[in-house]
């Protein structure tokens, strides 16, 4: 059966961009067509400046949200980064496979490194070897495929190179994962600005739809978006983005096609009032569910107890064989 794994961090309230362009595909194909697990990847929020309560916080927010997706524990496996020693373990080894130079030429390192110096703070080393630690998260489960929006295929191609390299040197170990991401919104960006992704760790804060905003702020957010100048509705991501992005997530959200959508809007602002009711009734079901799971936190203890138990299981012998395949002596 074919193995996937994602992730997504806590540091900041989830979004439409996380929902469409890697949750939702999760919850309602993934967990059904393969051996699934989806992660909280903690680790990864303390690679930018954080306050560790809200750190705990959102990680158990993001639980939520991932079982109010949808999610079927019964089905995949759902469990926190931090539960499973396995990944740490492995990213030391995939650290002295990796080089330098290839994690300095990762595009969100550059950018993520520039918006902590813009904030003030330093850039921690964690933010330049984060991608070791992603690519020990999908090789530790023997991962075939890696559903993530595409501002991951970088991370995704690194891990693929990790995994080949480590093979050739060290003997077999891991399987080569490929990343997947979905036909439409695998790249939703931000209303305010259409020039750059929707991020869950970005300042602006009117530009980004969440998950858990009130129908009425969805509604604001989505009417005031960046348009392009001119008044014709067309889909082209090149000379029109902001209209591109409005008709992508619209499509996404109806299952309809972009270019098609644009054939039928003749002004903006019928396209803005569709899009936003269409956002809305995506987001109502899953914002209900939210509402109930958060009445009860130990179901979701439970699952996430259960989860990490499963997870260690499958990691153990891969990371173990990872070990003695570079040259460690195994404690007898
Ligand atoms: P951060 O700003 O902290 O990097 P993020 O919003 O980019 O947060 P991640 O936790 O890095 O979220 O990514 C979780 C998943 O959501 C990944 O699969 C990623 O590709 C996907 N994703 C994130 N933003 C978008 C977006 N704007 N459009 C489509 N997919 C996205
Ligand atoms: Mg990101």
């Amino acid at each position: 059966m074919t193995r996937v794994f994602s992730g997504i961090k806590p540091t900041g309230h989830l979004t439409l961009g996380n929902y469409l362009g890697a949750m939702r595909r999760w919850a309602t194909v993934d967990q059904y067509r393969a051996d699934a697990l989806f992660c909280i990847v903690d680790l990864h929020a303390l690679t930018v400046d954080h306050e560790p309560a809200r750190v705990r916080r959102l990680s158990r927010q993001a639980a939520t949200l991932l079982l109010a997706s949808g999610l079927d524990p019964e089905r995949c496996t759902v469990f926190v980064q931090s539960h499973v020693d396995e990944h740490a373990r492995l990213s030391y080894l995939l650290e002295c496979v990796a080089t330098d130079g290839e994690m300095r030429r990762m595009i969100q390192y550059k950018e993520k490194a520039a918006r902590e110096q813009r904030r003030g703070g330093s850039v921690r080393l964690s933010l330049l070897t984060y991608p070791v630690l992603m690519a020990a998260d999908i090789l530790a489960y023997g991962t075939d495929e890696v559903p993530v929006g595409n501002d991951q295929t970088q991370h995704v191609e690194l891990a693929r190179d990790l995994a080949v390299r480590f093979n050739q040197r060290y003997g077999h170990t891991f399987v080569v994962p490929r990343a997947t991401s979905p036909a439409v919104a695998a790249r939703v960006m931000n209303l305010q600005d259409p020039a750059s992704k929707m991020g869950k760790s970005d300042d602006t804060g009117p530009g980004i739809v969440y998950l858990l905003d009130e129908p009425d702020v969805v509604r604001k957010k989505v009417m005031r978006a960046v348009t392009d100048s001119g008044s014709e509705v067309v889909y082209d991501r090149e000379s029109r983005p902001g209209l591109a992005n409005l008709l992508e997530i619209l499509a996404a959200c109806t299952g309809g096609e972009p270019a098609e959508l644009a054939g039928s809007y003749d002004g903006y602002g019928a396209l803005k009032r569709d899009t936003a009711d269409a956002v809305i009734e995506v987001l109502r079901p899953l914002r209900k569910r939210h509402q109930e799971l958060c009445a009860d936190p130990a179901h979701l203890e439970g699952v996430l107890r259960e989860g990490a138990e499963r997870a260690r299981g499958m990691a153990r012998p891969t990371v173990d064989a990872a070990y003695r395949a570079i040259g460690l002596l195994t404690a007898s």
